[in-house]
């Protein structure tokens, strides 16, 4: 019977048993507990594995790895991001060096528009921009940078997601491209959120409509799970996907856990629950070649309720007969998707800090283990920072 059962699930007539937790070896077996397969986890798994040699169990509660950056094939063949577009763009060319050992690379260049009235134009805010949306015919920077001027209203003290706007380029262009867009992503006012938040997308004086400014930009070549999938490929990493790290806390599988899930939750949310942002994703396949200009729409108008559309063939470059978009509808409830920049959130997150030193034997890492919006390169940046910094530590553990 169980060949018959194995020969089915090869077939993919059924799906495969769902992992019990009975099937990990107890009692200690595994140097560390991962939780959590995204960048974060697979970072330190691959590292603590293929450079230290340690054993890993890295578990995530989701079915699959990659964490929010998972692509896949959807039921028409077209490569999809499950959890919205992921966009690779860094400055580092170690961080790129480090990836690179798991996967190739296309090249790709983000170009978004934002969709005003009828008509669409580059986001951020741009010479082609503003010569769009105010008929205008600025040629030069210089002259760009006037114009500009002309609108900005200067803030003494810039603290908020919109004094940092307003500051550059007035009130007018901030409720045109930011207002709308930052309420309905964050559902508060940018005026209750960190500057930091909208100053991810500066004004520029030029034309150069790219949507990132970094020196490597690129799509993983054969998607991110495949990478993801080369990085964890290693004898001392046994993954254990389907699984909550809730359900093997009792276990005591490890002497050290890496965990990658939100901190608040990990402490039974002593504090009380450190807020996040969600998104419903609306994926849809339609029997057309192409639907969008380019891979992302933003719609900052109040009225429209999701914020942005995605087509994935820009990111990709897959040629197929149909393609997939994406709607991103922003909601509180639901996975935690974004931590949100704001100084009440920081301080609570800091009491969770606090509490995580007195827990030596837990590293957090990652954009929900350490509550900051970051970008993968951060992460990756971050998990490779914490794994040189295990250094003495991982002596200490193979003496034992
Ligand atoms: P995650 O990817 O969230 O992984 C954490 C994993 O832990 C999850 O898989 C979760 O299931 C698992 N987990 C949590 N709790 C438990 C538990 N108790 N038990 C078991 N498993 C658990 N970055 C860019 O650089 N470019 C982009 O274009 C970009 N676009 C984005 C678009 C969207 C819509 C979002 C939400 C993010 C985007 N990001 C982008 C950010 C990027 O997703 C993150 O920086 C990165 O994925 C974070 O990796 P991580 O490992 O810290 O967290
Ligand atoms: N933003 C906006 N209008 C836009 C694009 C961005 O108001 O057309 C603001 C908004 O608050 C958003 C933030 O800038 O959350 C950062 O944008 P980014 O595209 O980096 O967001 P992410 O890709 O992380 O969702």
């Amino acid at each position: 019977i169980s060949a018959l059962v194995d020969q089915a699930i090869s077939a993919r007539l059924m799906p495969p048993p769902a992992p019990a937790v009975r099937r990990y070896a107890q009692g200690g077996a595994y140097d560390y507990l991962i939780v959590g397969a995204g960048f974060a986890g697979s970072v330190l798994a691959e590292r603590l594995a293929a450079d230290s040699g340690k054993r890993v169990l890295v578990c995530d509660r989701r079915p699959h790895v990659g964490g929010n950056a998972y692509d896949h094939h959807d039921a028409a063949g077209i490569l999809v991001h499950k959890y919205g577009p992921h966009i690779f763009h860094t400055n580092s060319d170690d961080i790129v060096a480090y990836l690179s050992r798991f996967t190739a690379w296309r090249p790709y260049q983000h170009r978004v528009l934002a969709s005003v009235g009828e008509r669409l134009m580059p986001m951020p805010i741009n010479r082609t921009t503003l010569n769009a949306l105010y008929q205008l015919n600025l040629r030069t920077d210089a002259e760009t940078e006037e114009f500009l001027r002309s609108r900005a209203e200067p803030q003494e003290m810039i603290r908020s997601a919109r004094d940092v706007v307003i500051n550059q380029v007035g009130s007018e262009l901030y409720r045109t491209f930011f207002e709308g867009y930052t309420r309905k992503q964050w559902g508060v006012d940018p005026s209750e959120l960190d500057k930091s938040v909208t100053a991810r997308v500066p004004t520029r004086s030029n034309a150069d409509d790219r949507y990132f400014l970094d020196q490597f930009q690129a799509m993983p070549l054969h998607g991110y799970t495949a990478m993801f999938e080369n990085m964890l490929d290693h004898d001392n990493i046994e993954l254990a996907l389907g699984v909550d790290y809730r359900d093997l806390r009792a276990d005591g599988l490890a002497k050290r856990i890496i965990y990658t899930g939100p901190i608040d939750e990990y402490f039974d949310h002593r504090f009380g629950a450190l807020p996040y942002r969600s998104l419903r994703f609306q994926h849809e396949t339609l029997a057309q070649r192409r639907f969008q200009p380019v891979a992302v729409v933003n719609y900052p108008d109040p009225e429209i309720p999701y914020t942005r559309i995605t087509e994935y063939k820009h990111l990709t470059g897959q040629t197929h007969r149909q393609t997939s978009i994406t709607y991103e509808f922003p909601q509180d409830a639901g996975d935690p998707y974004y931590p949100i920049p704001r100084p009440e959130n920081a301080a609570l997150y800091k009491q969770y800090e606090a509490l995580s030193r007195e827990h030596p034997n837990v590293t957090f890492v990652g954009r929900l283990g350490t509550y900051r919006y970051y970008n993968m390169d951060q992460v990756v940046g971050q998990a490779l920072a914490t794994y040189r910094r295990m250094g003495a530590d991982l002596a200490q553990t193979q003496e034992v």
